[in-house]
């Protein structure tokens, strides 16, 4: 099996976006430490958006500038340490001012890149990806969507061939999400772990421009999640996130999955590790030779980064750690 470790490199959304130093740094510098003397390659996504506002800023506000400098210096040691930078766009910080005050976001009205013009859509795209490029010094071709918004994908078609970006980590099969800021809808999604697309993310087109490689998901039972929430609640030292902000909202969400089985993504975040293994062999008897499973550094928690360790640490995972630049 093929395992993609895939980290969102990014803050918070809303009112509480966090500080870089405990959303960012300090948990990627962790991340760092357990693949280090092992053959595990991590895959950052990184929000360019943000550092492209920070570098709008940072004569103007000294703490944006440093923060800037703290993230490229990171970059760079992700980059020479083997791991994997590719995009990662959250078009909001378009709309986004900072003050006195802290960062003022508009993500109810400009969350999306469906918000924006086709010709702000080409934009963000081509300014973002070569930004990241430059500082990189390499090709990027994949690219995750922020909040998984990648649909209706005819809108994002040309730009992403004009600007050679092939691969796409976005789709979590048959995961939905239409409340708040989220609009997303995989229901109709192929159940496989690969396939190549035109137009629509969920239409498996032969021989396509793209390529998608979802997100693996599996379904949970209620249980799973009633323990997600308690144990925040009984052991906060070991499942506290080290992100100092807040998720942003999913209006009805809890809701939902403490009632009800939902389908949704492998993640190394926080209570979810607990079912890394689990899901790596499920997805084995689905027939699956590729697995994708998504972090963020700011939702790792004291258990997450153990059974990260574990898992990578594993024998039976020796040489499955892939990245997407190794794609061609
Ligand atoms: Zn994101």
């Amino acid at each position: 099996m093929q395992i993609f470790l895939t980290f969102d490199y990014e803050l918070f959304f809303g009112d509480q976006p966090g500080s870089v130093k405990k959303c960012m740094i300090s948990p990627t510098n962790r991340l760092l430490k357990i693949a280090k003397h092992t053959d595990c390659k991590y895959t950052f996504f990184v929000d360019a958006g943000y550092l492209l506002k920070l570098e709008s800023y940072k004569l103007t506000f000294p703490n944006l500038s440093k923060d800037l400098n703290l993230i490229k210096d990171q970059i760079h040691d992700i980059i020479e340490q083997g791991h994997d930078i590719q995009l990662h766009i959250h078009p909001h910080w378009e709309k986004s001012f900072y003050d006195r005050n802290g960062w003022h976001m508009n993500t109810q009205k400009f969350y999306k890149l469906h918000d924006f013009s086709d010709q702000e859509i080409d934009d963000i795209v081509t300014r973002y990806k070569s930004y990241l490029e430059e500082l990189i010094h390499r090709n990027i071709h994949a690219f995750r969507a922020g909040g998984w918004c990648i649909q209706p994908f005819d809108r994002l078609m040309d730009t992403f061939k004009k600007n050679g970006i092939r691969y796409d980590t976005s789709v979590i099969f048959n995961a939905k999400m239409t409340s708040g800021s989220y609009s997303f809808d995989f229901t109709k999604a192929p159940d496989k772990d690969v396939y190549s697309f035109e137009n629509d993310v969920l239409i498996n087109k032969k021989d396509s421009f793209f390529t998608e490689i979802p997100i693996s998901s599996r379904k949970y039972s209620p249980f799973f999640y009633w323990c997600l929430y308690a144990l925040g609640r009984i052991n906060p030292s070991a499942h506290k996130m080290v992100g100092d902000g807040v998720f942003m909202s999913q209006p009805g969400r809890k809701k939902q999955v403490l009632f009800n089985s939902v389908w949704n993504h492998v993640s190394c975040d926080g209570y979810y590790s607990s079912v890394l293994k689990k899901s790596k062999t499920e997805l084995s008897s689905r027939g699956f030779d590729k697995m994708v499973v998504i972090g963020h550094p700011k939702g790792m928690t004291e258990y997450s980064f153990k059974k990260l360790k574990s898992f990578i640490h594993s024998p039976s995972n020796k040489n499955s750690f892939i990245t997407f630049d190794s794609l061609k």
